[in-house]
């Protein structure tokens, strides 16, 4: 085996020899559209494009039909071995017509175009870190999963994650970068709900004795709910949408919210759970009633993460990058892994910026980088595998 420093060198001169592709792979996706939530006629096109990049692959491709778009799983390497996940989702959240609107453009050395930072640069560095390695370079089983419905919850991938994230030795999930290119090694949990409050109609001139407005407790339940909060822990509470009643003249019969709640820690998530489950009606007659609309739990920096991430670091150092590392108040599909205490590191994507927004971009000095990073992860997932 090729001492590790030595693969660097070779890798980071390979990566820099096929920059050109690099960038053209990024171009090739992000010229078509992958509208996230509309279901599989409209992520066909994305599905079948990146079906065709990755066959390029040594390795067995697979695709999986699915109410909001395909799987798509490459398998590579040897049987045995410790198992590298590289997990990404190809779903975007911009509109079908996104692509032909603002297309995709090569400006100074950065790709500006809708989806490339979240996270086309990241599918596309992990393609390309894959074919440096090729088939010799891998010395245990590596498996490659892109889903279609990320940005819309991951409910009909979730499964699959799990069941691959679980058995892996260390994932990485090539979502964007924090700034500078570090990784993502804590994320938020996010949970959403639906609140609905119960009332009693009645006419709110002739007989507002007879109704039970369910608007004010809807609003005396928020009130308590943003008691809920902890800024300094980081969990927030937010009711993000209200609505209720039928006219101004009528006590309102029903009202609802939803709320959006972030946490740290899953101490902190299930302790404003419990809180709004047991929240009850300020007025004898109403009604309150909470469901669960999404969870995803937090990805807590477990020694598991720290331990790779410190690997990672000595990697990069070889690549002459210095790697740093941060928390995201955002949710991935990496937090589905990391509470069950399996190796996760995020944000393995290029550096750039403007996630969900139409400024996004990325560097691709950065998206060169990435490839030889992630190919040097592949190749050495474990600290005791380097000398
Ligand atoms: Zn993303």
């Amino acid at each position: 085996m090729t001492d590790t420093a030595g693969l660097a060198r070779e890798l980071a001169r390979e990566a820099e020899a096929h920059r050109e592709q690099l960038v053209e792979r990024v171009l090739r996706l992000a010229a078509v559209d992958a509208p996230s939530g509309a279901g599989a006629e409209a992520m066909r096109p994305a599905g079948d494009l990146l079906t065709s990049e990755l066959a390029a692959l040594p390795g067995r491709l697979t695709r999986t039909v699915g109410p909001q778009g395909d799987l798509l799983e490459v398998s590579l390497g040897p049987r045995t071995g410790p198992l590298v996940m590289l997990l990404g989702h190809y779903d975007l959240t911009w509109p079908a017509g996104t692509a032909a609107q603002r297309p995709v453009r090569l400006e100074d050395d950065v790709i500006h175009g809708p989806g490339v930072f979240d996270m086309l640069g990241g599918i596309a560095a992990t393609i390309g870190a894959l074919k440096l390695l090729g088939k010799r370079r891998l010395c245990g089983p590596v498996h490659v999963l892109f889903t279609p419905d990320e940005e819309t919850g991951g409910e009909t991938s979730r499964a699959r994650i799990i069941e691959l994230g679980t058995s892996a030795a260390l994932v990485l999930v090539m979502e964007p970068s924090l700034p500078g290119g570090r990784l993502k090694t804590a994320r938020s949990g996010w949970a959403a709900y639906r609140l609905v409050a119960h009332g009693r109609s009645a006419h709110a001139g002739l007989e507002p004795n007879r109704g039970v407005s369910a608007v004010d407790e809807l609003c005396d339940a928020l009130v308590a709910i943003r008691e809920l909060a902890r800024p300094s822990l980081g969990t927030t509470v937010n009711a993000g949408v209200i609505a209720g009643g039928t006219f101004p003249n009528m006590v309102a019969a029903e009202a609802y919210a939803l709320l959006d709640v972030r946490a740290r820690t899953s101490s902190e998530q299930s302790r404003v759970e419990q809180a709004l489950t047991a929240l009850s009606p300020a007025r004898a007659e109403a009604g309150l009633e909470v469901t669960r609309l999404h969870a995803r739990p937090p990805m807590e920096r477990t020694p598991a993460i720290a331990t790779a991430m410190a690997h990672a670091r000595k990697l990069a150092a070889l690549l002459d990058i210095e790697l740093g590392e941060g928390s995201a108040g955002g949710t991935s599909d990496a937090n589905l892994v990391a509470e069950r205490g399996v190796a996760v590191l995020d944000g393995l994507g290029p550096d750039g910026g403007g996630a969900h927004a139409r400024e996004e971009r990325i560097r691709v000095d950065s998206l060169v980088e990435r490839a030889a990073l992630i190919a040097l992860l592949v190749a050495r997932p474990l600290p005791a595998a380097v000398a």
